[in-house]
C-alpha cells in the first residue's frame, strides 16, 4: 500500500500544487489538465483510498467542497447545473487508483457534451491546458 501511494499521481502533491483551486482538511479540489470545457474540477480525498469508503468527517468535507464548487460555477460560469461522477474499478473507466470525482459545470448552450470529451481516449497535447493557462484560471477562481 505504501509503495502504491508513492506512485499515485493524486498523492504526489508537488506535481499538482499549482492546480489546487482550494483544499479542506481532507480534500483537494484541482483544475485538471484536460481541456474539457468551462468549469471542470477534480475532487479527491488527501487520504489514499480507492473506493467509496469515506469517513463521516470526510463526507462532511466533501459536501463542503461541493458547496464551494457550486458557488464558483455560479460566479464564473453563470450556471447552477452540474454533473458529479466517479468511476470505481478499471472496468468502470477508472484509470487513477485513488478515489476521485469529476465535476462539470453544465449549461443549455454548450458547444458539446463535456462527458463525451472526457471519455475520448488519448487527448492530444492541444487537448490539455498549458501551465500558464492553469495558473491563470486557478488564480481567477482563487480570487473569488
Ligand atoms: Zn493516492
Amino acid at each position: 500500500m505504501e509503495q502504491n501511494k508513492v506512485l499515485c499521481l493524486l498523492c504526489s502533491k508537488d506535481d499538482f500544487l499549482h492546480q489546487i483551486v482550494f483544499e479542506t482538511p481532507s480534500f483537494y479540489v484541482i483544475l485538471p489538465r484536460k481541456k474539457i470545457g468551462n468549469g471542470y474540477f477534480l475532487v479527491f480525498p488527501k487520504r489514499h483510498i480507492n473506493d467509496f469508503n469515506l469517513s463521516s468527517d470526510e463526507f462532511k468535507d466533501f459536501s463542503l467542497c461541493m458547496e464551494k464548487i457550486k458557488k464558483l460555477f455560479t460566479d464564473y460560469h453563470k450556471s447552477v447545473d452540474y454533473n458529479l461522477f466517479c468511476n470505481i474499478g478499471y472496468s468502470a473507466g477508472q484509470h487513477i487508483e485513488h478515489l476521485h470525482f469529476h465535476v462539470f459545470s453544465r449549461s443549455e448552450n454548450e458547444e458539446y457534451n463535456p462527458l463525451n470529451k472526457l471519455n475520448k481516449e488519448g487527448l492530444s497535447r492541444s487537448g490539455q491546458l498549458s501551465e500558464e493557462e492553469i495558473i491563470t484560471l486557478v488564480g481567477k477562481y482563487k480570487n473569488s
